[in-house]
């Protein structure tokens, strides 16, 4: 079945602010929501199409590959920049701290409950993100590397396993839910009698109550530690990209799930090349007789030093491109060229001897410019470039 344009599914224009997409998209989870919709197919259906909608046109680096190349765009998964095809449940509640406030989403109950497949034992608030910076130098960026990194977050208390019980003795069952970590609730709405499920308050759905606290996190089931982590960033990604790594984060309270690991890229700058999206350049300086004359030149690359050949009259601002030099696509497909800028570098001075030649050269016939219709022009040569 052909997807619907997410934008429509959401009901947005399509250069909808983010807040109005928020919006749109924070309506549709409330109308289609499991909760509201016992065993409705339709609905659920719906609610993931929202979800999935939301999903791309929240992430700014996902929305603007969504415009340029609609779903198509969409389809490649891999790497860091990778995007989630099909959501499950738990994605999509995981979303909700985003657009209901990092208090919980008012489907808690749910998220808590019958998503994890009902016999479960509800557990403890899940940890926060942890954002973590990942400076990378050009060649780790054009080759994809995995990065080991010392990472300083709340982990598990290895001494009561993350209870934060003192010991076996000091837990006990929570006496408002017998044990079950929720409690149920009949509502009579305007959509008629619902029953809803609620973390218990006594517990907050762990089902315990402890007497007595671990002491090594005092209770919390959580305490500060060094962790090596290792991340493998794709080639391609660029300043400001963030990849997520997700349970890597800090460690929830009393077992609850831990948060994501947030990884932002920043970029070392190269030497010698400049970055223009998948594209590398080289500002080339040739003197004006090697430029007259024509030669054999290094220029350096992301892999290494290559030669090329500057034929004879080579004019300056003319670009030569090295086809697969580039960058690579975080989406993997594809790589980028390196360019070379020729610029021709003119004496700043001359001494007697240079400036004797100079005045013998200046007059010859063809040394006197002349440009003919083969010559580019300026505006001719920045589209070469930009293509
Ligand atoms: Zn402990
Ligand atoms: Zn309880």
């Amino acid at each position: 079945m052909a997807k619907r344009d997410y934008y429509d599914v959401l009901g947005v224009p399509k250069g909808a602010e983010d807040a109005a997409i928020k919006k749109a998209y924070r309506k549709l989870a409330i109308k289609y929501h499991p909760d509201k919709n016992p065993d409705n197919k339709e609905a659920e259906e719906k609610f993931k199409e929202a979800a999935e909608a939301y999903e791309v046109l929240s992430n700014k680096d996902k929305r603007a590959r969504y415009d340029r190349f609609g779903h198509a765009g969409m389809a490649q998964g891999g790497g860091g920049g990778g995007f989630s095809g099909g959501m499950t449940m738990e994605d999509i509640f995981s979303q909700f701290g985003d657009i209901f406030g990092d208090s919980g989403s008012p489907f808690e109950s749910f998220f808590r409950t019958s998503s994890r497949g009902g016999g479960q034992r509800a557990r403890g608030q899940r940890g926060s993100n942890l954002r973590i910076k990942v400076r990378l130098t050009l060649e780790e960026i054009a080759n994809g590397v995995t990065k080991k990194i010392k990472v300083k977050k709340q982990v598990g208390c290895q001494t009561c396993g993350g209870n934060g019980a003192k010991d076996r003795n000091s837990i006990s069952q929570c006496t408002t839910c017998r044990g079950q970590g929720y409690v149920r609730q009949v509502r009579s709405t305007f959509l008629g009698q619902m029953q809803t499920t609620t973390a218990c308050p006594t517990c907050n759905g762990s089902g315990q109550m402890i007497t007595a606290n671990c002491t090594n996190c005092k209770g919390e089931g959580k305490v500060y530690a060094e962790e090596l982590i290792e991340i493998d960033i794709p080639g391609g990604v660029a300043e400001g990209m963030q990849l997520s790594m997700s349970g890597k984060g800090n460690a929830g309270a009393k077992g609850g799930p831990a948060g994501d690991l947030l990884i932002n890229i920043e970029e070392i700058p190269h030497d010698f090349l400049q970055r223009d999206n998948m594209n590398l350049v080289y500002e080339l300086y040739l003197n004006f007789a090697d430029a007259a004359i024509g030669k054999s030149a290094e220029v350096p690359t992301i892999d290494g030093r290559v030669k090329i050949k500057i034929p004879a009259g080579t004019q300056a601002g003319k670009i030569f491109r090295l086809k697969g030099k580039g960058l690579p696509s975080v989406q993997s497909y594809g790589k980028g060229d390196q360019l070379i800028h020729v610029n021709i570098w003119t004496p700043k001075k001359l001494n007697d001897e240079e400036r004797a030649l100079m005045e013998k050269l200046k007059d010859m016939p063809n040394f006197q410019p002349q440009p003919g219709k083969s010559e580019k022009t300026f505006f001719e040569k920045m589209k070469d470039y930009f293509n």
